[in-house]
């Protein structure tokens, strides 16, 4: 009955090739592509100014997060 669940698949994943390859600096495995999860904003100070959504930059290799940011990207 518990048996180990594998991360459910991201629905807003998205690949994007890298023009050129690059180690990451946290596997430091050489990636020819990054993923790309959307942020959706889930919780918020009345008077926040923060846009509402943005996008997570993921090592496709070990998962982790390479860089975030919030807003632009449409
Ligand atoms: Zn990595």
């Amino acid at each position: 009955m518990s048996e180990n669940v594998p991360l459910k698949p991201a629905l807003e994943l998205a690949e994007y090739a890298l023009e050129t390859p690059l180690n990451c600096h946290h596997c430091q495995k050489v990636i020819t592509c990054v993923h790309v999860v959307r942020l959706l904003r889930a919780k918020v100070n009345f008077v926040s100014t923060l846009p509402r959504r943005g996008h997570v930059i993921v090592c496709p290799e070990c998962r982790r997060i390479l860089s975030a940011d919030l807003g632009g990207m449409t």
